[in-house]
């Protein structure tokens, strides 16, 4: 018989054990070791069933052994001791609060919003590298004490889970999630649950919003899934990824301006100081746009200057560089969703993410370009993406040069003590009394130097081991769910063995199945009877994606094979679960991108903390701290247009570097048999790259480089600034036709002495602007063949005056620093100090050529 209805028992804790719960509901829980061990030892075995899980721990332990815990004194004093550490991390003073006391203007919080948070496996809210990268923000956030909120969706079936069948094609299930069993609170106003309503294609939805502290940072979560909404409505947040385009309008609707909204009755409700700063990670979120001018414009601004209060907080973030990553909507549905969104014209909202530059199509929607037209900062997140987005989205700022198009980077970052193995990070601890400028977030980043090699290497075979025992398991529960046999399992994969990792969502431009271009040449490898590898391999395709299902299909049928099996293997239901022990156990981790379509990458940072090498193609952030003591480069063979070329040519590549470089220093021992070249470079890994690395220095980039400077310029256009930063570019955008360089002047020569003084001068038009208003800069650089600048070096101008027809003279001079052949040109660009930079307008007046 099926159950109408459910409802949960929840557990009495006896007094004395009270506190638990308050530790079970802080996330902390997932990262802080002492809090996981005293979980731990109230029922060991229970522990283990409930894989982990505070909040199940405490509903299922019987009460018999709860009163044995609640009269143990031991027991009892270190409850009191982790209670107390919680509270001085939740309070104390940590890294924002220092930063901030030297730059008083600092943000007062931050609005951090994403389609996924990914933070631990009790609540899987994410599909992959975006969640697990939002879920290390707030992580690391709240170990800086950056003020941050987050605001995301609560997807009741989550994203899908991962299974095989026998032919290795992959199944999808969809569990119900139950927030009754998680370690969320329901956001109440007194006594009712706070309902946000948002008009959606004319429906008025209403959502919940689940609160999840993240140590010191909360998380808000919308949830349509309640009685008072009708049917389809209820459907909203029903799973990450899942339906189609429109499907997937909706839920950012709902996350931009929901979110915004749940965000004002959160601080409403808890006394939270109101954000300065919203930041988007990627375009999911973008609408919050909206919904601040919206703000704005009901409280009686004009839309020009409300979009300039929007855009000085607002800071965008984009992930991809693949196209088919990024969200584009028809027009029209938008412009259905959003007429009569308050006192918005709407045809301005269309422009705002209207694809109206070259290439573009302007039936499109784009939420990158609203991203952009939104903010006023924007960054990629390798430097290598910045790179690449400026190129990608140069046509919005045409008549400059890509190098120059304001979209900056922050690398991520990964944070280190959810990543960790808890054996290597025992052995990082800071000894007592020590400090220096190598001990930050916790850790002492030298201390693998104090430790011996035979120690190193053991904690290392720990690490392999646990790794193994973690897959032995899942394929057993996955060889009993395709219906094969697992006889082979227990002795799949070895503790002594070369271990090579590579696990990442199916996309194609990953190349999961690189490894197997020259199927003999990898038997081999894992063959030798005297140095052999070992690879474990994990990773779910997008529901929708056959061809990615088709790879995995592909490999999973080489690793069935009998010569291979148990040395290859495919691990089913790649999350947090599976990742947090698969790293550590790893010796070599894999990455073969089609470069440069990595925007980062971070699971080759997460093994990296672990003492793993990386083999990569430099993409994303391994083309930035690649260094040959952390690892290997496979050369990228871009220059190659034929695909199939290029991978043959890339493969061999990988497979030459595998058989001749990293087998031979793996095993090659000394007279204890200890590999010593192999131990130096993972002491390499962890102390020079490791701090490099982290989360927390990615999240305090973005606290110095894009979030204080939001907070600035929010400030600076309080009151009548807004309007009147808004009147001046209408200003601005109205005379610039008419704006010119006339002439230049130069009595330059052809050859110039090195350290010379080079005079220039320029004849501008400003066309009724004045010297205030438009700034005129020498533009030099080195020249190629067709006279195009590089490296550019941008001089501004003084005024000398203005003839009696209106045209004004500018000057400068220019030491002559460098050798070479160089270039130069003069422009004329819109000035004004409110401005993050001259290219924000995407104006420019260029001398005319010879
Ligand atoms: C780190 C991680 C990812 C992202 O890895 P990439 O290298 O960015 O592809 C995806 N899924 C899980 C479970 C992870 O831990």
């Amino acid at each position: 018989m099926r159950a109408i209805r459910r409802f949960i028992v929840q557990p009495v804790l006896p007094e004395p054990l009270k506190p638990l719960s308050r530790l079970a509901t802080n996330l902390r829980w997932s990262w802080n070791l002492d809090t996981r061990a005293l979980f731990g030892d109230i029922d060991p075995a229970l522990w283990e069933e409930v894989d982990h899980d505070p909040f199940k721990l405490l509903a299922r332990t019987p009460s018999d052994r709860l009163d044995i815990l609640a009269h143990d004194k031991r027991f009892l004093r270190r409850l009191e001791l982790t209670v107390a550490d919680l509270d001085e991390y939740l309070t104390g003073d940590l890294w924002f609060q220092k930063w901030a006391k030297e730059h008083p203007e600092a943000p007062r919080t931050i609005g951090y919003f994403s389609a996924e948070f990914g933070i631990t496996k009790v609540l899987p809210q994410y599909s992959g590298g975006l969640g697990i990268l939002a879920g290390d923000h707030l992580k690391a956030a709240s170990d800086n004490g950056v003020p941050i909120i987050g605001v995301g969706l609560f997807y009741r079936h989550g994203y899908f889970r991962q299974s095989l069948n026998a032919s290795g094609w992959q199944q999808e299930r969809y569990p119900v999630l139950d927030a009754n069993e998680m370690p969320v609170t329901q956001l109440r106003d007194g006594d009712d649950p706070v309902l946000i309503p948002v008009q959606i294609f004319g429906n008025e939805v209403k959502a919940q919003v689940w609160v999840v502290q993240v140590g010191r940072v909360p998380l808000l979560m919308l949830d349509t899934d309640i009685d008072a909404n009708p049917g389809p409505m209820r459907e909203i947040t029903d799973q990450l990824y899942g339906g189609d385009a429109e499907h997937r309008l909706v839920q950012e609707v709902l996350l931009g301006v929901g979110g915004m909204r749940a965000l004002r009755e959160y601080c409403r409700v808890s006394g939270h100081a109101v954000p300065e700063v919203y930041h988007a990670n990627e375009g999911h979120a973008g609408f919050l746009g909206l919904e601040r001018i919206r703000e704005y414009m009901e409280t009686g601004d004009d839309f020009d200057t409300a979009l300039e209060r929007t855009r000085a907080g607002n800071v965008f973030t984009t992930h991809t560089p693949v196209p088919a990553g990024i969200d584009r909507f028809p027009i029209d549905r938008v412009r259905d969703q959003f007429s009569g969104f308050g006192p918005l014209p709407i045809d301005r909202v269309l422009d705002l993410g209207r694809e109206t530059y070259q290439g573009g199509d302007p039936g499109i929607y784009n939420m990158a370009v609203l991203g952009f037209r939104a903010g006023q900062r924007a960054n990629g997140v390798s430097e290598l993406h910045g790179e690449v987005s400026r190129e990608m989205f140069h046509g919005l700022w045409p008549g400059f040069a890509a190098a120059e198009v304001p979209i900056g980077s922050v690398t991520n970052g990964v944070h280190h003590l959810t990543w960790i193995h808890p054996e290597l990070l025992n052995l990082m601890q800071p000894v007592v009394g020590d400090s220096g400028p190598q001990i930050h977030d916790g850790c002492d980043w030298t201390a693998l130097n104090r430790v011996g090699d035979q120690t190193l290497w053991s904690a290392k075979r720990h690490m392999r081991t646990a790794m193994i025992e973690m897959a032995r398991k899942r394929l057993h529960a996955s060889c009993r769910s395709r219906g094969i046999s697992s006889d082979w399992v227990d002795d799949a994969l070895d503790p002594n063995v070369l271990t090579f990792g590579f696990a990442r969502r199916g996309a194609s431009y990953k190349r999961l199945t690189l490894m197997l271009s020259d199927p003999e040449r990898l038997k081999r490898l894992l063959n030798d009877p005297a140095t052999p590898i070992q690879i474990v391999i994990a990773g779910k395709a997008h529901p929708a994606d056959n061809v990615g299902k088709g790879l995995i299909q592909q490999m999973v049928q080489f690793a069935d094979q009998e010569d291979v099996r148990g040395k290859i293997v495919f691990l089913p239901d790649y999350d947090i679960s599976l990742a947090r022990p698969l790293y550590p156990g790893c010796d070599v981790w894999m990455n073969n991108p089609l470069r440069p379509l990595e925007a980062c990458g971070t699971s080759g940072m997460k093994a990296a903390l672990n003492g793993a090498a990386n083999l990569s193609v430099r993409d994303g952030w391994w083309d930035e701290w690649y260094d040959p003591r952390f690892g290997w480069e496979i050369p990228s063979a871009e220059g190659i247009s034929d695909p199939t070329a290029r991978d043959a040519q890339e493969a061999e590549s990988l497979y030459d570097i595998i058989e001749n470089e990293i087998v031979p220093k793996f095993y090659n021992r000394d007279s204890h048999g200890l590999p010593t070249a192999w131990l130096k470079m993972m002491r390499d890994t962890v102390q020079i790259l490791g701090p490099k690395i982290l989360a927390s220095r990615m999240v305090s980039d973005y606290v110095e480089k894009l979030y204080t400077p939001a907070a600035v310029s929010s400030r600076q256009v309080e009151g009548q600034a807004a309007a009147d930063l808004a009147a001046w570019k209408r200003k601005v955008r109205a005379a610039w036709p008419k704006v010119q360089v006339r002439r230049v002047e130069s009595s330059l020569s052809d050859r110039v002495a090195m350290g010379a003084e080079v005079p220039f001068a320029a004849w501008v038009d400003l066309d009724g602007l004045n010297a205030e208003d438009v700034g005129v800069q020498v533009v030099l650089g080195q020249v190629d063949a067709d006279d195009w600048l590089h490296d550019l070096e941008i001089v501004p101008m003084t005024l000398d005056g203005t003839n009696e027809r209106g045209i004004s003279h500018f000057s400068a001079t220019v030491k002559a620093k460098d050798p070479g052949s160089w270039g130069w040109t003069v422009r004329a660009v819109p000035k004004n100090p409110l401005l993050a930079g001259d290219v924000e307008m995407g104006l420019a007046a260029v001398a005319p050529g010879e």
